[in-house]
C-alpha cells in the first residue's frame, strides 16, 4: 500500500510539533509521502518556511516530502499577481472553505481564472460535498476541468461517512478526480494510524469499483 498524507500542520501555524518531528513520525509508520500544509495566513516568513521544507526534502530518502500550504478561499480570492508567483513556489496548495461561501457559483468563476494562473498542484481541503447541495455537480466539473484533487480528510465529515459505510467520494472518483488522504494532524501526539489505514483501504476499495470512464467495474 502506498501511504501518503498531504494535510499536516506544525509549529509554523497552529500545530504543536516541529516539521522534522512530524516527518520522523510519518517515517516510523512507513508513510511514503508527506506534505506539510501549514496555514498560509499564519506563516510569517513563507520564504524561510519553504527553504526549511526544501532542505528536509533533500535530507530524507525514504519519504517524499512535499512543500504545501493551506489557504482560505477568501485569502486566495484577494491575492495579487505577486502572490500568485509566490504560491507557485509551493508543490501544492490546499484551498479550504469553498462550501461555506455565500455565492459558490461566483466563487467558482473567480477560481477558474486563478487556477489557470497557478502552476502548482491544487487541492480542495476537507470539502464537504453534501454541503454544496445543488452546486455539487458544478464543483465536480470544475475539479475535473482544472485537475484539482480532493483532500480525503479523515478528521471531519469524510471520516464519519467512512465509519457509516457511506461514501460520498465515489462520485468524485467516478469522474477521474484524484483523491489524496489527509490526516489534518496538528500534533505528533495525535494517534492517527488506525484512521490512516482505514482511509487508504477505503480508497483502494472505492478505486477498484470505479474506473476513470466512470463505469462501475464488476
Ligand atoms: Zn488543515
Amino acid at each position: 500500500m502506498f501511504y501518503q498524507d498531504l494535510h499536516n500542520h506544525t509549529q509554523w501555524s497552529d500545530g504543536d510539533s516541529t516539521i522534522e518531528a512530524l516527518i520522523n513520525r510519518a517515517r516510523e509508520y512507513g508513510l511514503q509521502e508527506i506534505g506539510i500544509s501549514d496555514h498560509y495566513e499564519f506563516v510569517d516568513d513563507k520564504v524561510v518556511y519553504r527553504e526549511m521544507l526544501g532542505s528536509l526534502k533533500k535530507k530524507f530518502q525514504d519519504i517524499k516530502v512535499l512543500i504545501g500550504t493551506e489557504i482560505k478561499i477568501g485569502t486566495l480570492l484577494r491575492v495579487s499577481h505577486t502572490d500568485i508567483d509566490e504560491l507557485n513556489q509551493y508543490d501544492y496548495i490546499l484551498i479550504e472553505n469553498l462550501e461555506y461561501q455565500s455565492d459558490i457559483a461566483e466563487v467558482l468563476e473567480s477560481l477558474k481564472d486563478l487556477s489557470s494562473k497557478l502552476t502548482c498542484k491544487i487541492g480542495l481541503a476537507h470539502l464537504d460535498l453534501e454541503q454544496l447541495g445543488k452546486l455539487r455537480g458544478q464543483v465536480i466539473e470544475f475539479m475535473t476541468q482544472y485537475n484539482i484533487f480532493l483532500d480525503f480528510n479523515f478528521e471531519g465529515t469524510f471520516y464519519i461517512n467512512l465509519l457509516q459505510g457511506y461514501g460520498q467520494i465515489e462520485d468524485v472518483l467516478h469522474q477521474g478526480i484524484e483523491v489524496v488522504v489527509g490526516s489534518d494532524t496538528h500534533s505528533i501526539d495525535m494517534d492517527w494510524w488506525t484512521n490512516m489505514v482505514a482511509a487508504h483501504e477505503y480508497l483502494l476499495k472505492a478505486r477498484k469499483l470505479y474506473n476513470k470512464e466512470g463505469l462501475r467495474e464488476t
